[in-house]
C-alpha cells in the first residue's frame, strides 16, 4: 500500500476499570498540535468492555473522533487480544501515526502491534514534531541520554511511538467540542494461555511521585538513613514526597519506584528541591519539567545549577535542618 494512503493521527486511549490514564490526555493534546500542522484528524482508539461512555471525555480533551471496539476479551488488558484488536483496526483504517503512552501497558502493547503490522516503533520519545519537509520526527534520548536522537520511519506505516507520561501538557476538557463516535467490531478471542485471577491495588505507601506537587530529591551525597529522614521531614513539612537519583537507589536508601530520571520516573511538580545531586542528563530528563527547581550542592559548578531557579552552594546536612527549623518557626508564629 502507498504510504500516502495512510491518514490520520491515532492515540491509543489507555483505560483501566473505565478510568482513562492521564497520559492519554497528554497525547491527545500533542496530537492536536501535530494534526493542526499536517492537516489530519485526531482519533482516539478505545478498547474494553462497557467503556463507550468514555468517548465524550476523549472528544472534550481533543479527539475529533473516537473508535470504540468492545468485546468481553478486551475487558481487562490482555496482551494478545489487545494486540490483535489494534492491529486489525489499524489495518482496516490505515492511520499514518499511532501514539501510545510509555506506561507498562503501552510498552507491552506497542511492540506487539509493531510486529503484527510489520512497521516501525520508536520507544520513550520526549518530543514529536514534523521537520521542514513534513516528515514525522520522534526525539528520544540516546547513548545514556548524552545525545538526542531524531528518529523517522521513512517507509513503513503506521509510524508508531511511545511517549513518556508527563512529557506534554494536557488540554483543559472542553465539553462544547464535538466529534464522531465510531463503533467497530474486532475479531478477538480471550487469551487461553493465561487468566487474570484478581487485581490488587498497589499499596498507597509506595512512591506517589506522579501527583506530588513538591518533591525533595536526594543524590549520592546522601549517605545514611538519618540524612534520608532529614529529607523526608522537609518533604512532609512541604506536603511533598521524597525521591532520589539512581545512586541513592543503588545504595539501598530508596526503592526503585522513588528514582527520578531516564530509567526512573518523570515528574512535573510545582517545586523540586535537589540535595546533593550533580545533575546528570539521565537525572535531568526525569525532573526538568518541574515549575521551580531549587538545588543544594557543595560544588558551585555542578551542572544541576544550570537548570535551577534557586541555587545554594552549601552542605545539605547543614542547610536542610536550617530550612526545616525556619519553616517550623514561621508556622508557630
Ligand atoms: C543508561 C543510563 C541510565 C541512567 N538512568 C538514570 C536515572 O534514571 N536516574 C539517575 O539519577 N541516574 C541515572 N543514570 C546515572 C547517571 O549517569 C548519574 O550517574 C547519576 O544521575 C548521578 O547521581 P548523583 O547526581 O546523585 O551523583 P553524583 O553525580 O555523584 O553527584 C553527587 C553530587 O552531590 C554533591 N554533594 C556531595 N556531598 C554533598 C553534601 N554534603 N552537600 C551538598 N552536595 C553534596 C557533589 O558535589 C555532587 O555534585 C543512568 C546512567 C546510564 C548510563
Amino acid at each position: 500500500m502507498e504510504k500516502s494512503q495512510y491518514k490520520g493521527i491515532w492515540v491509543f486511549a489507555e483505560q483501566e476499570n473505565a478510568v482513562i490514564h492521564p497520559v492519554t490526555w497528554e497525547l491527545l493534546a500533542k496530537a492536536r498540535e501535530l494534526g493542526a500542522e499536517c492537516g489530519e484528524s485526531v482519533t482516539a482508539v478505545l478498547l474494553g468492555s462497557g467503556v463507550a461512555s468514555l468517548a465524550g471525555e476523549l472528544i472534550a480533551r481533543g479527539a475529533d473522533e473516537v473508535i470504540i471496539a468492545e468485546d468481553p476479551a478486551l475487558a481487562e488488558y490482555s496482551p494478545r487480544p489487545y494486540q490483535h484488536a489494534v492491529a486489525e483496526l489499524a489495518a482496516r483504517r490505515m492511520p499514518s501515526i499511532i501514539l501510545y503512552g510509555a506506561t507498562p501497558l503501552g510498552r507491552d502493547l506497542a511492540p506487539r502491534v509493531m510486529v503484527s503490522l510489520n512497521t516501525g516503533l520508536t520507544a520513550d520519545a520526549i518530543d514529536l514534531s514534523f521537520d521542514e519537509d513534513g516528515v514525522f520526527c520522534q526525539t528520544t534520548p540516546a547513548y545514556g541520554g548524552k545525545l538526542l536522537a531524531h528518529i523517522t520511519i521513512p517507509e513503513r506505516r503506521p509510524q508508531m511511538v511511545t511517549v513518556r507520561p508527563r512529557t506534554f501538557e494536557p488540554l483543559e476538557a472542553d465539553p462544547a467540542r464535538s466529534g464522531s463516535i465510531i463503533t467497530e467490531k474486532v475479531n478477538v478471542e480471550p487469551d487461553g494461555c493465561w487468566e487474570v485471577l484478581g487485581c490488587e491495588k498497589k499499596s498507597a505507601s509506595g512512591a506517589q511521585l506522579e501527583n506530588a506537587s513538591v518533591i525533595v530529591a536526594g543524590g549520592r551525597g546522601v549517605k545514611t538513613e538519618e540524612q534520608m529522614n532529614m529529607l523526608r521531614r522537609l518533604a512532609d513539612l512541604l506536603g511533598g514526597q521524597v525521591a532520589g537519583s539512581r545512586p541513592l537507589v543503588e545504595s539501598g536508601l530508596l526503592t526503585h519506584d522513588y528514582q527520578l530520571g531516564q530509567s526512573g520516573a518523570t515528574v512535573k511538580p510545582e517545586l523540586i528541591i535537589n540535595a546533593a545531586v550533580s545533575g546528570s542528563i539521565q537525572y535531568r530528563v526525569g525532573m526538568q519539567g518541574a515549575k521551580r527547581i531549587a538545588s543544594i550542592n557543595l560544588n558551585a559548578s555542578a551542572p544541576i545549577f544550570s537548570i535551577s531557579h534557586y541555587g545554594m552552594v552549601a552542605d545539605f546536612k547543614a542547610l536542610v535542618p536550617a530550612i526545616i527549623e525556619e519553616i517550623e518557626r514561621r508556622r508557630q508564629n
